[in-house]
């Protein structure tokens, strides 16, 4: 499984990730869709991102 790459925390269960909602207004998105960023629980560190009702693609760093 995957690893917090800042704080070392094992990301083993959705508990370990935040999922924060961000508003199409950051430039680069700008389509409709919503967006989350996957966060680490323990220091907050962005981990990923999917579009709502996706799942964070599981493999690509
Ligand atoms: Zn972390």
């Amino acid at each position: 499984m995957v690893h917090c790459p800042e704080c070392q925390t094992p990301l083993e269960t959705a508990d370990d990730i935040e999922f924060a909602e961000t508003d199409a207004t950051t430039g680069f998105i700008k389509a409709s869709k919503r967006f989350y960023t996957a966060n680490c629980a323990a220091c907050g560190l962005t981990i990923g991102s999917g579009v709502a009702g996706a799942k964070s693609n599981g493999g690509a760093v």
